[in-house]
């Protein structure tokens, strides 16, 4: 490694998800999951470790969006915060602390650090030309401003840029400039603007990088390739009313950039944990002290932020740590195609978790991660990673090895007598395995942690073949007895072993291996010694991954190749405001519904299996509900159903309609129903 000064303690950060929509795969694989299987395996080690994330709750893409819906921005980051650190906690995210840079401690924090660098002169302040709605009496930020792209001639370009040929735009370039608040025709007003000179912290900024170790080429590059080009001023304050304020007297209507405030969301967030832990001035010891590592992880459109701008930053306050490293990641691809969020070409962490489990998920992300070039998201490779290798080999290993001892030896762990060679090799395996695994692990070399820990399951699974102790349970009781010990505890390692990158199933396999204590809490260099005592009493046989059927993935790439069928630039998701006209909504049918029947799911948690009464027509419905709405209790309910939608399988559950609920922030649901009674079988319009 040669990267490891000797640090007293680990600050991680993920990058700040952007609190404007929800969080798909592609931000998962880059920036979450590498980031919490480095914590937990920090933990495991027993290090002094903080993990900081939080939503980056400012910026244009936020006020436009509140203005498309006719809310405020406060309304739509309120309700993404919410949505996402759900989400993350959901696929076992275990950040220490989730902030929000819409909250009071950040806006003082960054402004803090305006005023510290203001007051050492680092900015310079320039007056510009720009464009401004008399009607709206505001500067018009350049998402603001619509217009005929030059080059392609699409009436409908933005001002920075056009969606139809992707080119980057200046407003300024439009043509017939309009603004897309009124309408109005934009007139150019003065404004002052304060910029940090990037150019005059350049050097400063390479003597940093050039201390560097151990960093990925793919991001030093990025990196070279800018400074090559040579850096210049950079705007850090912009007309807008919705940010942290500029503190200073006459600076009405002007805020932070968000690329200034959102990295600054990491220290505040940091305080906020230390106020939470009872420990104001903590946060002091993480970011002002020499001996934290500090490591950034992003994914590659953020390197620019994260190894020049904020180091840049935190040179010129001089009184912060500097990354040890941003191990960025490439991106992640979906069935061979760029993901989109406008076309709705991803997977959503929300409708993923609702349908299958979480740990197959996080194995195979981890097994492809983005680490030095982009990788591609399968759906059939992801089926084939669960069954062959989690099921087969990692499930089968443990399963075989308890239900072996369950039904020889009474489900206790039986006696380690003389050791042949195969034994000794197996023992050995399992003791190296931590200091492999983990130095993987520290190198940011996810993917080759992760074949590393499967070749211990692999090897186990051999072992047991080899050990044939079905055969020697009878010829040879002594040394079936040693086999038995011996994949116990493999069985514990491995369980031990797989806490960072599956942590749901780690507990389980804890369990079953008869302990009480939580696997998160143990040391991770206990695997070298730890012993099972002979007599140890095991726990309750589970299957530990579900095989998963063909069916169940179906539908998710059917859904995918619909969409990139589709014409390009054509959003396949409406806005849900978006007007449409009586004709469109004339193509909806709804009606009264009688549930008639209801049952769970089977293996999946969340949803019911529902017959429905029409009239005449019986037909069945799968919905996500089965958490809100126990299945007798629906029975004889009625009910509104989308009746005309596709058919569509859940689960490999032919679904025949869609019922309807409501459901708020907090994630209470209610089914809609009716206010007297009516016919099952009745129309809604
Ligand atoms: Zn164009």
């Amino acid at each position: 490694m040669g990267t490891m000064k000797n640090y007293k303690r680990i600050l991680v950060t993920s990058a700040l998800p952007y609190a404007n929509g929800p969080i798909h795969l592609g931000h998962l694989a880059g920036a979450y999951l590498p980031a919490d299987i480095y914590v937990r395996y920090q933990r495991l080690k027993k290090r002094d470790v903080v993990y900081i994330c939080g939503s980056d709750e400012h910026g244009v893409p936020i006020t436009i969006a509140a203005e498309k819906k006719g809310v405020s921005p406060q309304q739509i980051v309120d309700q993404f915060h919410a949505r996402n650190k759900a989400a993350f906690a959901k696929f076992g995210m275990s950040f220490d602390y989730y902030g929000r840079t819409s909250s009071p401690m950040h806006h003082q924090t960054s402004q803090e650090m305006f005023i510290n660098l203001n007051d050492k002169g680092v900015f310079i302040k320039k007056t510009e030309q720009q464009l401004y709605d008399a009607k709206a009496r505001m500067f018009l930020p350049d998402r603001y401003v619509k217009g005929e792209c030059p080059h392609c001639g699409f009436p409908e370009a933005y001002g920075d840029q056009c969606e139809k040929c992707g080119s980057s735009l200046s407003p300024t370039e439009l043509i017939n400039p309009i603004s897309a608040l009124t309408g109005d025709k934009p007139q150019q007003k003065e404004t002052e603007h304060w910029y940090i000179p990037l150019g005059a912290l350049q050097k400063q900024v390479e003597e940093w990088l050039a201390t560097r170790q151990g960093w990925k080429p793919n991001v030093m590059g990025q990196v070279k390739s800018w400074l090559n080009e040579g850096l210049a001023d950079r705007a850090v304050t912009r007309d807008l009313n919705w940010g942290v304020q500029v503190p200073l007297p006459h600076a009405e209507g002007k805020v932070l950039y968000v690329w200034f405030d959102a990295p600054i969301g990491y220290i505040s967030a940091t305080k906020e944990w230390a106020m939470e832990k009872g420990n104001p001035e903590l946060w002091k010891t993480y970011w002002q002290n020499d001996d934290t590592r500090l490591v950034h992880f992003i994914g590659k459109d953020n390197i620019v932020f994260h190894c020049i701008m904020f180091p840049a930053m935190l040179i010129a306050h001089g009184n912060y740590v500097l990354p040890d490293n941003v191990p960025a990641n490439e991106f992640l691809n979906l069935e061979g195609n760029k993901l989109s969020t406008s076309r709705n070409y991803a997977v959503w962490l929300e409708d993923y978790a609702e349908k299958f489990d979480i740990d197959p998920l996080r194995y195979y992300l981890a097994a492809i991660a983005p680490e030095t070039k982009d990788s591609d998201f399968v759906w059939q490779e992801y089926l084939t990673r669960n069954n062959s290798e989690l099921a087969d080999i990692l499930g089968n290993f443990t399963n075989r090895t308890l239900a072996f001892a369950k039904n020889q030896f009474t489900g206790t762990v039986p006696a380690r007598g003389d050791l042949d060679e195969l034994d000794r090799e197996m023992l050995s395996t399992i003791a190296r395995a931590p200091d492999e695994i983990g130095a993987a692990i520290e190198n940011f070399e996810f993917r080759k942690a992760l074949v590393l820990f499967m070749n211990v399951a692999r090897a186990a699974n051999k072992y047991f073949n080899d050990q044939e102790p079905w055969r020697t349970v009878k010829q040879n009781p002594a040394k079936c007895a040693t086999t038995l010990n011996i994949c116990l505890h493999a069985c514990n390692a491995l369980a031990l072993l797989m806490a960072p990158v599956l942590p749901f199933s780690a507990a389980k396999a804890w369990a079953m291996m008869g302990h009480a204590t939580d696997v998160h809490q143990q040391a991770w260099d206990d695997v070298r010694h730890m012993e099972l005592p002979t007599g140890h009493q095991l726990g309750r046989v589970e299957i530990l991954f579900r095989k998963m059927e063909e069916k169940e993935i179906e539908p998710e790439i059917e859904r995918l190749k619909n969409i990139q069928a589709q014409p390009d630039n054509k959003p396949v998701v409406a806005e849900p405001t978006a007007s449409i006209s009586i004709d469109e909504l004339a193509k909806v049918q709804l009606r009264v519904a009688k549930i008639v029947a209801a049952e769970k799911v089977e293996k999946a948690d969340k949803l019911l299996k529902m017959d429905i009464q029409m009239g005449d027509e019986q037909r069945q419905i799968v919905a996500g509900i089965a958490l809100h709405y126990s299945p007798e209790a629906l029975i004889g309910k009625k009910i509104i159903v989308v009746a005309n939608l596709q058919p569509a399988k859940i689960r490999g559950i032919e679904s025949n309609g869609m019922l309807l609920a409501a459901q708020d922030d907090q994630g209470n649901l209610s089914l809609l129903g009716l206010d007297k009674d009516v016919n099952d079988g009745a129309s809604v319009r």
